[in-house]
């Protein structure tokens, strides 16, 4: 299985991700959608983790289903926080058995309200149990080009990512809608002598109600007449005026260096096509 390390540096990438289905309705779309999105032949695709209860291994199955029936790696998001080092070196293995070898290490963020409990605080303290893992898998991490909400300073904040992600391959970014906000990233970086992939994670606004309350929750700045026109459309059109301020948004990464970009498809294919068609990726 190909490892995601591997693939970066040449032509740029088109990855998608994907969330856990809820219910039997939610996983036939999902399988519609990576049908569909399978046409594209991504470089890669991912899925995210829940936190808590049975969330790591919805991820699992889904990540170990996609590695064994589709022709693209499938990278398992892995979050740390609430869970124990013997649990995650459990898990760890079950991904080595399934030939899962890409693993994108995270804190993830405890229930609301509740304390920080089990053997993990940060990430970085989980890229370094996956790397001291036998089967050499491809670390990826997140990074927040808005500066994560708990940061309490950019300084700090691109102190902490720059010592978790010289210990990774890469990382993929939290969506944002200002392409300065990734060049600052990736030259705050390069000021601490860290010169890792960095990927963007480009979100194409299908849902902007919903993904108004994630980029309040994320720190990421939504541009309002953005948001003004993509509410007063809707069906087809709207996914057409989403693909084309994602379009333009990865044109402008691409052109400015940027490895590869990951859409964040949540589970639908739409925007996604037309995203890449307009790129030619
Ligand atoms: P960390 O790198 O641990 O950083 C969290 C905070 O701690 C930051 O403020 C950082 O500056 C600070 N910090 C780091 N190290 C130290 C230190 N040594 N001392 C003091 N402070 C420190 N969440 C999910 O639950 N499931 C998912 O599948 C998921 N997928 C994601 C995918 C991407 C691409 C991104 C960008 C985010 C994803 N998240 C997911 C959200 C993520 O779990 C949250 O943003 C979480 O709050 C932080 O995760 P992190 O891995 O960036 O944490």
């Amino acid at each position: 299985m190909t490892r995601i390390v591997d693939l970066l540096g040449y032509q740029p990438t088109l990855s998608f991700e994907f969330f856990p289905p809820a219910d039997e309705v939610a996983a036939k779309q999902l399988e519609e959608t990576l049908d569909e999105l399978s046409g594209l032949a991504p470089s890669f695709v991912s899925v995210t983790c829940g936190v808590g209860g049975d969330g790591h291994d919805r991820t699992r199955d889904i990540v170990t289903d996609i590695c064994r029936d589709r022709p693209f790696p499938a990278m398992a998001h892995l979050t740390c926080v609430g869970h124990t080092r013997q649990g995650v070196a459990a898990l760890l293995d079950d991904y080595a058995a399934a030939g899962v070898v890409n693993i994108l290490a995270l804190a993830g963020d405890p229930p609301d309200g509740s304390a920080i409990s089990g053997d993990f605080r940060y990430a970085s303290e989980l890229v370094e149990v996956v790397r001291a893992h036998p089967a050499r898998f491809s670390v990826g991490v997140a990074a927040h080009p808005e500066v994560h909400p708990r940061s309490t300073d950019r300084a700090t904040d691109r102190r902490h990512l720059s010592a978790k992600l010289s210990q990774a391959d890469f990382a993929i970014t939290q969506f944002f809608f200002n392409p300065a906000d990734y060049t600052r990233l990736c030259n705050e970086l390069a000021d601490l002598g860290c010169h890792q992939p960095v990927i963007p994670g480009v979100m194409p606004v299908i849902w902007p109600k919903s993904i108004l309350r994630y980029a309040e929750m994320n720190g990421s700045a939504f541009p309002e007449p953005l948001f003004a026109e993509l509410e007063s459309l809707s069906g087809p059109a709207r996914i057409r005026a989403a693909a084309n301020a994602a379009t333009e948004l990865s044109q402008s990464l691409l052109n400015a260096g940027a490895p590869g970009i990951h859409l964040y498809t949540l589970n639908r294919s739409e925007a996604s096509i037309q995203i890449a068609a307009k790129l030619s990726l």
